[in-house]
């Protein structure tokens, strides 16, 4: 899951995730984090976040959801050994490359 928990068109700092409007030149300033939390009944509990790194993939680009991802659950996986047996992903996670990630971590 990702979160957005700030946004604005003014503030900004060197941490910052940039977007453009759509047909405008008008630049947001956001910091956007993804979660790792329990699913199934009941209440689900927030395991973890980790938040996008800005500029990582080249100067002008921000971090992908699956390299913050990856960072995520190899640190979890390191911290808590044996907590997590099952990780349940979306659809943007069905590729080799994650796959064979995931696994290489313990
Ligand atoms: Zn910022």
């Amino acid at each position: 899951m990702i979160y957005v928990y700030f946004i604005s068109e003014v503030k900004n700092c060197e941490h910052c995730l940039k977007a453009f409007k759509k047909g405008k030149v008008e630049e947001r300033n956001f910091h956007s984090s993804v979660a790792l939390y329990t699913v199934g009944d009941g209440a689900k509990l927030v395991v973890d976040f980790e938040p996008y790194r800005a500029g990582m993939d080249e100067a002008s680009k921000d971090e992908g959801e699956l390299t913050t991802a990856k960072r995520l659950i190899k640190r979890v996986v390191a911290e808590h050994k044996n907590l997590i047996d099952v990780v349940v992903y979306d659809a943007i996670a069905c590729n080799s490359e994650w796959i064979l990630r995931i696994e290489d971590i313990e």
